[in-house]
């Protein structure tokens, strides 16, 4: 067992995004994954009724203890709550020299839950950023993050150089739109200038939950198998959008999620 990642992020109990999720997503790609909670949310597939932040320690905690036992090729943060929790995770990658970090700036839940307040998101700009080997926001946290309202690919252009001065290697805005195709752009960084990647596909008409914990997840598993960031994100995009097509299952009453069982022979 070569490659391991971690998952710091929110509990959803349902399974269809943050901790479940990326573990599972990390196993799909066969690398091991451990999670580190750092907070319980209360929601199915419908919505988010309630979120209740663990205490920073706590987080802190569980950390250490997987961080001084196994080695992590790659990490993977989501949901991370508040400002404490987002000192405590960045105290430990920075104490660990943990490589190969993915930023999924996850701030509001699709049905309006805050999932991470404001102080909390100026904290992860200020000491998560510049850990970062990528970031991957969408088109409402890019405007947040940036002040830039996107309109176009353009404009993804221009708030995605504009994050990459906040520090990251790379940024990955998913879900920019063009003329009915749907655009995910990523930016990286590099000596001699920035390089600028267009992922264009037609747009899918799906709503589904988890799809941001899922794409991060495989970018970090991707990374942590010792893909460069250009090949990890090209090829979680494509991954993506193929489990968008061949891996939606309505496993509840509300948005269906990303589930891709393995298969095999059993008598039931
Ligand atoms: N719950 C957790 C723990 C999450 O990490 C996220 C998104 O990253 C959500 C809920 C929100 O998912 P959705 O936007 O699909 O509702």
């Amino acid at each position: 067992m070569k490659a391991r990642a971690i998952s710091v992020a929110g509990f959803d109990p349902s399974g269809g995004a943050g901790t479940l999720a990326d573990v599972r997503t990390f196993n799909r790609y066969g690398v091991y994954g451990a999670a580190v909670v750092t907070a319980l949310t209360f929601q199915d597939t419908r919505k988010v009724y309630g979120v209740s932040p663990l205490h920073p320690d706590d987080v802190g905690r569980q950390m250490e203890i997987l961080l001084s036992d196994m080695d992590f090729q790659a990490v993977k943060t989501g949901m991370l709550a508040d400002a404490e929790i987002v000192g405590v995770v960045a105290d430990l990658l920075k104490r660990y020299g943990v490589k190969n970090l993915v930023v999924d700036p996850v701030m509001r839940s699709t049905s309006g839950a805050v999932l991470l307040d404001d102080r909390g998101t100026e904290e992860m700009v200020r000491r998560l950023f510049p850990m970062a080997t990528l970031v991957t926001p969408n088109v409402p946290e890019a405007e947040y993050l940036t002040g830039v309202e996107i309109g176009n690919v353009k404009d993804m252009e221009e708030a995605a150089g504009r994050i990459l001065r906040m520090g990251p290697e790379a940024v990955l805005i998913k879900g920019g739109h063009l003329e009915g195709e749907v655009v995910d752009l990523l930016r990286v960084r590099r000596p001699d200038g920035d390089r600028v990647y267009r992922f264009v596909d037609t747009k899918l008409n799906v709503d589904v939950h988890g799809t941001g914990c899922v794409l991060a997840s495989s970018v970090a598993a991707l990374l942590s198998r010792g893909c460069d960031v250009i090949t990890a994100v090209s090829l979680a995009v494509s991954d993506m959008r193929k489990a968008l097509r061949e891996g939606v299952v309505k496993v509840g009453r509300g948005r269906p999620v990303i589930f891709r069982p393995y298969g095999g022979n059993f008598p039931c």
